[in-house]
Formats: structure tokens, C-alpha cells, sequence
């Protein structure tokens, strides 16, 4: 069962493009399935039977904590779990030497892992996100420090003592072979879950955002345009829209080539996100176009907001670049009206942006403020004047 996840887990980590953690699950299991086949046919007085294993449990104890810890974002502390790893195997290198009685070499090497288990816990217990997932996984984790810690003392309490040859035919074996492999399972199954709920969530996102910039694409954003307009209205909050595009965005194409296009219009989205909050949204519309649906946000705070961006964004260097060259961008803000489609909304705002490309660009201007007139129809939209030609780049 353990190699099954194992090989899971891989597959999972391969093909799904997974983090670092769902391979240290495929780590821990691996291992571990190295732990119960040396326990199973070495024989049971062979020497170095209960010090192979002790590595052996331990490696996948460390693989499966610190990347239980990693999933949620929090660093475990490997040196104290490398401590309790040493302290253990000294005590049980006394113990083998001591006596054949196995009892105590179970109760120290157990201990060990219930120690491990419980620095895991109180690091996982830190992280701040406990979803539903992530509590089921704290209760796989607490199960196995609990088991490890009182299960052994409770069986010995019974048995007493277990001679080396005896091991295998012992109450404890047999109970131990039960509960590995119904914790192998839930630990496996929760495990599992929370690694196809990452999954499927990576694929939603990765088919929703663009990927230069990591903001959404643009189906993605008038997706959610279109869920934001209505519940604005219902809940009677203003929603404002920002577009922005980068000037003469074609030049810096061919002065210093598409790559370094890429790298500014990569910082241009960068930005935006640092800039927006977190309950606004923000997409990459076009090849150097970007839209803010600016929540709960009426039409000034919204222009001041472009502002800022607009200024920050003025002040950026890009590589690639000549070290004194500045690009910019233009504007244009409007805040949705009663009843108002994103298609109105988005034509009034882009309006506003012609506005500010033909009113000599890197500016806001608000459709709010403005009277502009939005074309009706193509013919109206090919009459407009020709943009004002402007040096390609601003200079710093
Ligand atoms: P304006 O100030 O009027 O906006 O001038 P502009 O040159 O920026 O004109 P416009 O916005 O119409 O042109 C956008 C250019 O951006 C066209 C294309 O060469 C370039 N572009 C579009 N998508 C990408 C992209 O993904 N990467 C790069 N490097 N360039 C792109
Ligand atoms: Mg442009
Ligand atoms: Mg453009």
C-alpha cells in the first residue's frame, strides 16, 4: 500500500507539474514501505534489524513532516527533528546492547517518531490558513503522534516483554500491522485529497491568468466583470473601471526588441498587482492593455488610484533598457452608472483612455469628467483624429 502511494504521489508531483511537497509525500511513502519490508523479512534478532529500520521510519518521518509543514507555508525545524534522531538511536544502541528484550527498543524508536510528529504539529498549528483540508491533515498528524506515543506503552503494558525471536509472533506485530496500514490509508487518503484539491485549483488558475504577468487573462477578467456589475448594483457599491496601455509600446518593441517588450510589460503587471487591494481585480486585457475593476470604489478614489499607478509606473527602470529611460502609460477611469453593461462601462472607460493617448498620453483622464463621445459605430470610431505623435520614449 505504501509503494501504491508512493507511486501516487510521483505521478501526482510529474505529471501535474506539482510542488516540492507532494514529492516529499512520494519520498515519505517510499521509505516507509523500505521500513515495513526490512522489518518483514530480515530476521528478527539480525543485529542491525532495529537501527536499519530506525533510519529507515525516520527518513520518511522527516519527508513526510517537513513537506506536511511546507504545503502550508511553514518551515519545520529539521535540525531538532535530526536531534531526536540522534538522541533516539543513542538511547536504542544502549538498549540492543543492553538487553534482547524488545520492548524497550520499541518504546524508544516510537517515541522518537512521536516526538518528530509533535515538532510537526505545533509547526503546522502556527501556519495561519486552516481550511477544512488543512485540519483534516492536523488531525492525521495528531493521530500519529498520539499513536506513536502511547500505543507502544499500552501494548508492552499487556505483553511486558518480547523476546528478539518472538517479535514476529507477538501481540504487538500483529497490532502494529494493523495500525500502520490504517493509518498508511487515512493519512494517504487525506493526503491524497488535499493534493487533487491543490491540483484542480492550479489548473483553474493557470487557464484563468495570463502568464507573463500572472494577472487575469482577459476572458478570465470579463468573467469576473460580469459577476462583479450585478453585485455591485445589488449591494449598492460603486465599481470603477481603469484601463491603462502602454505608450508607444511599439518602439520599445523595435528599438530594444520583443523580449525586452515582454520584461516591461511583465513589471507593468507587477505593479498593478502591488498596487491594487486585495478585493480588486486585476487582468491583462490586451498585448500591453490592462484593466482594474476597482471594488466598492467610487469615481475620485478610483482616479487617484490610476494616478498612483501611473506616477510608480513612470518611475520604474527595465531591463533591457537604457538605464535612463522611463516608458509610460495612459488612462482612463469610469464608475459604472445604474443598470450600466461591461460593455458600455468598458467602452465609456477606453473612451477616456483615447482621451488621455490624444491629449499627449502618460495621464488619467476620467470619462466621469470628461465629455467624451464613445463611438456607436465603426465608421464614427475610424473618423477619430490620428494620435499625437510623441517622441518614442519619455527620458528620465
Ligand atoms: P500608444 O501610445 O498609442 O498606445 O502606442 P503603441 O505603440 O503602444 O500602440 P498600441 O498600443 O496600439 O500597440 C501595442 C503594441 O504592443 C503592438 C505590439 O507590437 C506590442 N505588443 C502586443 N502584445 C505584446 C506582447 O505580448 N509582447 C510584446 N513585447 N509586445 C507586444
Ligand atoms: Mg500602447
Ligand atoms: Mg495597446
Amino acid at each position: 500500500m505504501a509503494l501504491f502511494f508512493a507511486v501516487t504521489f510521483a505521478v501526482f508531483w510529474k505529471m501535474g507539474g506539482m510542488k516540492r511537497h507532494v514529492l516529499g509525500f512520494s519520498i515519505g511513502y517510499t521509505f516507509f514501505a523500505a521500513g515495513y519490508l526490512v522489518t518483514h523479512f530480515l530476521p528478527s534478532n539480525a543485529l542491525y534489524l532495529f537501527h536499519t529500520t530506525q533510519v529507515l521510519y525516520t527518513i520518511a518521518v522527516i519527508a513526510m513532516v517537513t513537506s506536511i509543514c511546507e504545503r502550508v507555508g511553514q518551515r519545520v525545524h529539521v535540525g531538532l527533528l535530526v536531534a531526536i534522531y540522534i538522541i533516539s538511536a543513542s538511547v536504542l544502541a544502549a538498549a540492543v546492547g543492553f538487553t534482547s528484550d524488545v520492548a524497550p527498543r520499541l518504546i524508544i524508536v516510537n517515541t522518537g517518531y512521536g516526538a518528530m510528529y509533535i515538532v510537526g504539529l505545533t509547526t503546522i498549528l502556527s501556519a495561519r490558513r486552516k481550511n477544512l483540508i488543512d485540519l483534516a491533515v492536523i488531525a492525521v498528524i495528531s493521530i500519529q503522534a498520539i499513536d506513536f506515543l502511547v500505543r507502544p506503552n499500552l501494548t508492552l503494558m499487556y505483553e511486558r516483554s518480547i523476546a528478539e525471536e518472538a517479535y514476529r509472533e507477538s501481540f504487538y506485530y500483529s497490532l502494529i500491522g494493523l495500525v500502520l496500514g490504517v493509518k498508511s490509508v487515512l493519512g494517504a487518503m487525506v493526503l491524497l485529497g488535499a493534493t487533487i484539491v491543490e491540483w484542480t485549483t492550479s489548473l483553474r488558475e493557470s487557464s484563468s491568468r495570463d502568464t507573463l504577468t500572472g494577472l487575469h487573462n482577459r476572458a478570465s477578467f470579463e468573467q469576473a466583470m460580469l459577476q462583479l456589475l450585478p453585485r455591485a448594483q445589488k449591494e449598492g457599491r460603486p465599481l470603477s473601471l481603469v484601463v491603462a496601455d502602454i505608450d508607444h509600446f511599439k518602439q520599445v518593441n523595435d528599438i530594444w526588441g520583443h523580449q525586452s517588450g515582454d520584461r516591461a510589460i511583465s513589471s507593468f503587471g507587477k505593479l498593478i498587482n502591488e498596487m491594487v487591494r486585495g478585493c480588486d481585480t486585476a487582468g491583462r486585457v490586451g498585448g500591453e492593455e490592462f484593466c482594474i475593476a476597482v471594488w466598492n470604489c467610487p469615481n475620485e478614489p478610483a482616479e487617484r488610484l490610476a494616478e498612483r499607478i501611473r506616477q510608480a509606473f513612470a518611475q520604474l527602470s527595465h531591463a533591457g533598457l537604457n538605464d535612463d529611460i522611463r516608458l509610460t502609460a495612459s488612462f482612463g477611469v469610469a464608475t459604472a452608472q445604474d443598470g450600466e453593461s461591461y460593455e458600455r462601462l468598458f467602452a465609456r472607460a477606453d473612451a477616456a483612455l483615447y482621451d488621455a493617448k490624444s491629449h499627449g498620453r502618460n495621464r488619467v483622464e476620467n470619462a466621469e469628467r470628461e465629455r467624451i463621445a464613445v463611438p456607436e459605430s465603426i465608421e464614427d470610431a475610424a473618423e477619430r483624429p490620428l494620435r499625437a505623435f510623441k517622441p518614442a520614449v519619455a527620458q528620465a
